[in-house]
């Protein structure tokens, strides 16, 4: 597999977004993308309805994204690479379900970062971003800290979770993620993603697939955790 040619961020707490060579992206997009079907995560070419209700032809299931350790540790040495040249003294994973990405991405930056993790939650209509006590002294005055998570929705979590780092004095070195399923999420740091693809999803009413008569596949009409950031927050596009 060639080295992705990607040009690096220009410096800590940058607000460009990586632009690569859209043929080197679209190969890497590609392979990447196989690699999440091996794993049984990503799925397409079907009718599914999301716990929102909308309908989608494709579904990304963020439990199986990493359960296959060695492809886990590819895709996290592909993030780690693409960060190298910009040191960082602490890996932070945006919660539990980044974790074994974020640790893959650690143990593979030549910085030999720590690794912490935050902790996510809602309280009433609010999105709630912490970082556990014990973790509190590794993200202090000058720490930069590279992000990791494995999916890209909304991006409110990230945004909670930068303000948070420079809040403490911290800097953000940049999002290291395997999927950002809405391109045009804006993020106050650069965000490098393995897969940049929109999950497109429809109303009911207007479904093309239920036009097409094609079945509707229930199978992860309620997988979605309720703590997570889910398609809901989508408005359906036609
Ligand atoms: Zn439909």
């Amino acid at each position: 597999m060639p080295a992705p040619k990607t040009p690096g961020p220009p410096g800590p707490d940058s607000r460009k977004t990586t632009a690569p060579s859209p043929v080197d992206a679209e190969v890497r997009e590609k392979l990447h993308l196989e690699i999440l079907r091996r794993t049984g995560a990503y799925r397409s070419d079907d009718h599914f309805l999301l716990p929102s209700g909308h309908h989608a032809p494709e579904y990304i299931d963020k439990a199986l994204v990493t359960t296959e350790p060695t492809f886990t540790e590819g895709l996290g040495a592909v993030i780690a690479k693409h960060f190298a040249p910009w040191p960082s003294d602490v890996v932070l994973s945006t919660g539990l379900g980044a974790l074994i990405l974020a640790h893959c991405v650690a143990r593979a930056l030549p910085s030999r970062p720590a690794l912490v993790y935050a902790t996510k939650g809602v309280t009433g209509p609010h999105r709630r971003v912490t970082l556990p006590d014990e973790f509190q002294r590794f993200v202090t005055g000058g720490s930069k800290v590279l992000i990791v998570e494995d999916l890209i929705t909304t991006g409110e979590t990230l945004r909670l979770l930068i303000g948070l780092v420079r809040a403490s004095g911290g800097s953000v070195v940049g999002i290291g993620c395997l999927w950002q399923r809405n391109s045009k999420v804006d993020l106050p740091a650069e965000v490098f993603s393995l897969v940049t693809r929109d999950f497109s999803t429809y109303d009911p009413q207007t479904c093309p697939l239920c036009r097409q008569g094609r079945p509707l596949n229930v199978e992860f009409a309620r997988s979605e955790p309720a703590n997570e950031e889910a398609p809901e927050a989508f408005r359906p596009r036609s």
